[in-house]
């Protein structure tokens, strides 16, 4: 029988984690379906989506820098994943392409599994990039009483609170320090979705006290394992959480979208503990 096809699209693709996660499944399950990657340059994405609708391609992640793009190429869009203005995922119904946004469902499951309770809570954020619109989409449904989002570009983080439409959001400027300070030390729940630290050595602020000991600081950024930012958040007494569980559940929810079946958390956990 023909083997089912899923993947990921994007570029450059050197460093995912997402075939070890999947095809380590389908292989617990004997399910005849791998994950490939397809590294596809601006001018084979068109082609790309194309051919996959013909093709035995069940489905696709998305991945930097398609994620906007390529919703123009869908059929149908998921209402998550229009609120949020990207897709990381796609599945291909008889020929019928349709997207959703994982990476927000990874989120969610990820705050239900750290108990993370944020109803009348205050929130800091840093970032306003894409990853920032999927975790402020989720935290406005888990109704916080205020939103900080700290960023170094203020247009930027005041689209997205436009974009969201999001009520009880404030935007600050990342350098205005004693302010930052303020606001981090009176945080419930402080969160780093900008890149600053996946090159192990930066952190987008530093932080000096918090509210009071275990208060969660989540980074999204998984590799390094822990940041300069969670090392810092730790030494204050914080509980400390990095993006691989956020990575490890948006990947389960984008396999039951293709296949209609469960991802299996512990098979993920092993298989990515055994990449060298
Ligand atoms: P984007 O490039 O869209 O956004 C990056 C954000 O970082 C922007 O707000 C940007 O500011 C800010 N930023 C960049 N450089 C600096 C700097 N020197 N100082 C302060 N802020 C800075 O990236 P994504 O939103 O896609 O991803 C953000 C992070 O989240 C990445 O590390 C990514 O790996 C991680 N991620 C993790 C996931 C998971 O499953 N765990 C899922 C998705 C992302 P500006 O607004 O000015 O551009």
């Amino acid at each position: 029988m023909e083997k089912n096809i899923t993947g990921l699209i994007g570029y450059p693709l050197s460093h995912t984690l997402s075939p070890y996660m999947h095809n380590a499944v389908f292989k617990k399950y004997k399910m005849n379906w791998e994950y490939k990657v397809f590294e596809l340059k601006k001018n084979e994405l068109k082609n790309f989506i194309k051919n996959m609708k013909k093709e035995n391609i069940k489905g696709v992640n998305v991945t930097v820098p398609y994620k906007q793009e390529i919703m123009k190429y869908l059929d149908t869009i998921d209402k998550g994943a229009e609120k949020i203005g990207a897709v990381n995922t796609i599945v291909n119904i008889k020929g019928k392409l349709k997207g959703y946004n994982t990476d927000y469902l990874g989120f969610e499951e990820s705050l239900k599994k750290h108990k993370i309770n944020l109803k009348g809570k205050d929130v800091v954020l840093f970032g306003a990039g894409g990853a920032a619109h999927a975790i402020v989409y989720v935290l406005q449904k888990h109704k916080p009483r205020i939103i900080d989002i700290i960023n170094i570009d203020i247009p930027m983080a005041e689209k997205l609170v436009k974009k969201l439409k999001v009520k009880n959001a404030r935007v600050w400027y990342l350098k205005e320090s004693e302010v930052i300070d303020a606001l981090v030390e009176g945080a419930d729940f402080i969160i780093n979705a900008t890149s600053v630290g996946l090159d192990k050595k930066s952190m987008p602020y530093k932080i000096k006290k918090i509210k009071r000991k275990g208060i969660p600081v989540y980074d999204l950024i998984y590799n390094p394992p822990v940041t300069p930012f969670l090392k810092q958040a730790k030494k204050k007494g914080a509980k400390i959480i990095n993006g691989l569980d956020m990575l490890i559940y948006q990947g389960m929810a984008s396999f039951k979208i293709w296949t209609g079946r469960n991802s299996d958390y512990n098979t993920i956990v092993k298989a990515l503990s055994a990449i060298k």
